[in-house]
């Protein structure tokens, strides 16, 4: 595999993912802009344009992703805004689009719903009668989509390449050999594995077995209560920013936590250490909000003074520690929105989100991203309006492209997991 040297983009992950030589996909989109945009400075210059030129770059290379018919290459956007609409219209009742606050614009304005992983979750179980469910968002949430579905229906991911870095950190098998350890140790039995929603199926059928549940950002806070309330300890992955910053909050000392690295054994901790914690993080973390540092917050306070800084949960200790405030995406949205006129906001988090809100609430509010560049998601990006069209006329023809599903076994746990996640405030 080839490296990036870019680093300040590029803190990527040694996961290929089917992708091509990049460290990651953040990587193969960084260094396409590049080509094209000739150097980094060029790149900074176009922050105020960098998702228009971001999109036209991957227009340029989507026949390079998953094969899409050469019918579906090269249309114009007015083209497909039309025939996605229509083919919509067509279904009608039969099926359900749903699409991630992180979702591109052109994708999302084609949702029925739109959401964080949590609400987007609950909105499944509200369309019994939706033949197709087509999740434009990443595969982890397709897979929820289908444990909670009924048996009628079929989940459609409009990219299979669209995935999450974070959810690609804790591997089944790394879990299982974990928890074989800390039998080993004497010590499962005192521990709760709590896995964030952004995890395989399979670690979420893992945690249901084994007495634990699954949380989002959203309810972070009520499901660590909730595995405190039954053993002496949790285990919580994949995200260990999310992990941290919540119990810190809770009241929690930094003392009581430690890091498991599941590519060492014993996840690198002593028994004694182990012993002394009440939360076991994983070693892992979100591509997208690790990027934010607490020079670019210094930064923004230096530009616009009086601004508020919020952030998302799945930033560093330090960033959530510098920022004015954090929550899910949910809660990003209504602070912004209930703030008075006039108020300045700096966002942390995925920039079609804060760009999207930027617009909504100017001009009254002024909303600006922490970091201009590279806080996109860029495996949610995958899903272009040509993969939904695509889906979409294969529904209409009578063809289920690109359909996700869980084994039986995974759902039957997975599904008493999310069960216990909805069931927690
Ligand atoms: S923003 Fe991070 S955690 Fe969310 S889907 Fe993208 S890579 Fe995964």
């Amino acid at each position: 595999m080839v490296y990036c040297q870019w680093t300040k983009h590029c803190r990527g992950e040694s996961r290929p993912a089917g992708l091509g030589l990049f460290a990651s996909v953040d990587c193969e989109i960084f260094h396409k802009l590049a080509s094209v945009q000739g150097a980094r400075s060029e790149i900074v210059a176009a922050m105020g344009t960098f998702l228009p030129v971001l999109t036209d770059v991957e227009k340029r290379s989507l026949h390079e992703r998953q094969p899409l018919p050469s019918a579906y290459l090269g249309l114009e956007d007015e083209e497909m805004d039309v025939r996605i609409a229509a083919a919509r219209a067509a279904l009608g009742d039969r099926l359900v689009i749903l699409g991630h606050h992180y979702q591109r614009d052109e994708v999302i304005r084609f949702a029925d719903y739109t959401g964080d992983s949590f609400k987007l979750s609950r909105e499944i179980a509200k369309h019994p009668t939706a033949e197709f469910i087509v999740f434009c968002g990443v595969h982890f949430m397709a897979e929820s989509a289908d444990i909670l579905g009924l048996p009628h229906q079929q989940v459609i991911l409009p990219d299979l390449a669209a995935g999450c870095s974070m959810a690609d950190m804790a591997a089944p098998d790394q879990l299982m050999t974990c928890w074989a350890e800390l039998e080993q140790m004497g010590m499962a039995s005192q521990i709760v594995p709590v896995t964030y929603i952004n995890s395989a199926a399979a670690i979420k059928a893992f945690v249901g077995e084994h007495g634990g549940t699954i949380c989002t950002s959203s309810n972070a806070r009520a499901t660590l209560q909730w595995g405190w309330d039954r053993r002496e300890k949790i285990l919580f992955l994949p995200d260990q920013h999310l992990g941290r910053n919540t119990a810190w909050q809770m009241g929690v000392p930094l003392d009581d936590m430690v890091v498991w690295d599941p590519d060492v054994p014993f996840g690198g901790l002593t028994r004694a250490e182990l012993n002394r914690a009440r939360l076991i993080l994983w070693k892992g973390h979100c591509s997208v909000h690790v990027r934010f540092t607490v020079p670019q917050i210094e930064a923004v306070r230096r530009q616009h003074p009086g601004v508020r800084v919020i952030v998302h949960p799945e930033v560093p200790f330090d960033v959530l520690q510098a920022a004015d405030d954090n929550g899910s995406t949910e809660y990003i949205l209504r602070q912004v929105r209930a703030a008075p006129a006039g108020s300045v906001w700096a966002v942390g988090t995925e920039i079609h989100l804060v760009h999207r809100l930027a617009e909504e609430v100017a001009p009254e509010k002024t909303v600006i991203s922490l970091d201009q560049v590279g806080c996109l998601c860029s495996t949610m990006f995958r899903i272009s309006p040509n993969h939904l069209l695509w889906v979409l006329e294969g529904l209409l023809d009578g063809e289920v492209h690109n359909r996700v599903t869980v084994g039986e076994s995974e759902k039957k746990w997975a599904r008493i997991a999310l069960d216990r996640m909805l069931s927690i405030q």
